[in-house]
């Protein structure tokens, strides 16, 4: 079974002034809790949420009393996860601070203090005990009401103090059946493309990551730079042309299309997608060449995992089955003759050193994916052959150079399927 978490985000209506005041009371004992454990995780090194709790629950009980027991659980929740990305930030150098600051909270809320009312309310837990809150449902939240997801039992709640209104953020949840795989689809995720094989044409989707990202990370420095010199280094104008920045490069985000466009393919073969296993050394020494540590990381991040991880979350969410085959040696040798290949010197096309047919270095890697999948190196790929195993041999034209269809950004990008093509 795969799950698959979407988290939808509702307003409720505007609150009576009694009821906002009380959730504004609510939101400081959460804050002080939050910050106060935080401190101690990150000063005694704790990034454990049931350490945390074990070592903390008597005291803040004791500190406050009239709130209901379960806050506890998710303020240590909440500050374990914070004290864990600061601790690794620390050890990677990226932060000069003690202590991580605490500034906005959103409060986690677990099932002992909310629940839904119906369809169009919801109940919180208080100091004060439980209050009704109404919500404006919209159409995308009635779309996953509708469409049989699931309420999470964890959410959270922020407080919008200027329009006395509360913020919720809704998880759903889905449970989808994997299909039993009719054939295979592998994808190979490089620096700068990501290749998949169907049906033996080969498709290669430029994506540029690298000079994507690049192109990010210096925008947003020179823009950092120039306005803290203008303006100091906390304005406003500079967070505000950051965030700009930020919108609109997620939308340039390019994982979720092609994450898209790779999933329906499958989804709609009923083939399984084949992944290579990553090891971090395979990624390491694909963008060892770049010295920033902070850029390395997300340059990884956006490129090889991210894409991989786009993928295996819109798999979950169409029940396709996704096999994790070794990467070793895939771009080096013949998938039929399976004899070295012969790159001369940093070409993309090599020879095979037994039957002489050249291959394009993607191609190659597809293939041996295919082919390791199919011979079962995965952890749960099906058996060889059976007759609903697409069974023919890799795609081989023995006069091509079998090189791959090449897909610039620009046209898939406004793909929805491969059908398109
Ligand atoms: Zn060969």
């Amino acid at each position: 079974m795969a799950r698959a978490t979407r988290t939808v985000m509702v307003r409720s209506v505007k609150l009576p002034r009694k009821v906002f005041r009380l959730l504004v009371e609510l939101e400081g004992m959460y804050h002080n809790m939050v910050e106060q454990l935080v401190m101690y995780a990150v000063r005694n090194n704790i990034k454990s949420f049931t350490k945390l709790k074990a070592l903390k629950y008597r005291e803040m009980r004791r500190l406050y009393p009239q709130l209901p027991s379960h806050y506890v659980y998710t303020a240590c929740q909440d500050a374990s996860t914070r004290a864990k990305s600061f601790l690794r930030l620390k050890k990677l150098g990226l932060t000069q601070k003690e202590y991580p600051e605490v500034k906005r909270v959103s409060i986690w809320l677990d099932d002992h203090l909310w629940k839904p009312s119906g369809y169009t309310s919801i109940k919180v837990a208080t100091h004060k005990g439980w209050i009704v809150v109404e919500i404006e449902p919209h159409k995308q939240y009635w779309k996953y009401i509708n469409r049989g997801w699931r309420l999470a039992s964890e959410t959270k709640i922020k407080l919008d103090k200027r329009n006395r209104q509360l913020i919720i953020y809704l998880a759903f949840v889905k449970k989808d059946k994997e299909y039993k795989p009719k054939g295979y689809l592998p994808v190979d995720v490089n620096e700068n493309n990501v290749t998949i094989l169907v049906d033996g044409v080969a498709y290669l989707f430029e994506t540029n990551t690298e000079r994507l990202v690049l192109g990010y990370y210096y925008r947003r420095k020179r823009i950092q730079e120039k306005y803290d010199v203008v303006y100091g280094e906390k304005s406003r104008i500079k967070r505000k042309i950051l965030k700009k920045l930020r919108e609109r490069g997620r939308k340039l985000d390019i994982r979720w299309k092609i994450a898209n466009i790779i999933v329906r393919s499958a989804y709609n073969k009923q083939y399984a997608i084949v992944l290579e296993r990553f090891g971090r050394r395979v990624a390491n020494s694909m963008i060892a060449r770049i010295r920033d540590k902070q850029l390395r990381h997300r340059i990884f991040q956006a490129g090889f995992r991210g894409i991989q991880r786009a993928i295996e979350e819109k798999a979950r969410e169409y029940g396709v089955p996704v096999i994790y085959v070794n990467p070793k040696y895939t771009s080096k040798l013949c998938p039929v003759h399976g004899t070295p290949i012969i790159y001369s010197n940093g070409s993309r096309i090599g020879r095979c050193s037994k039957g002489g047919e050249l291959w394009h270095r993607d191609v190659v890697a597809i293939c041996n994916l295919l082919l390791r999948a199919r011979l079962g190196d995965g952890s749960n790929a099906p058996s060889l052959g059976g007759p609903t195993l697409d069974g023919r041999p890799v795609p081989l034209a023995s006069t091509a150079t079998h090189d791959p269809t090449r897909i610039p950004r620009e046209v898939w990008t406004r793909w929805k399927s491969l059908e398109a093509a």
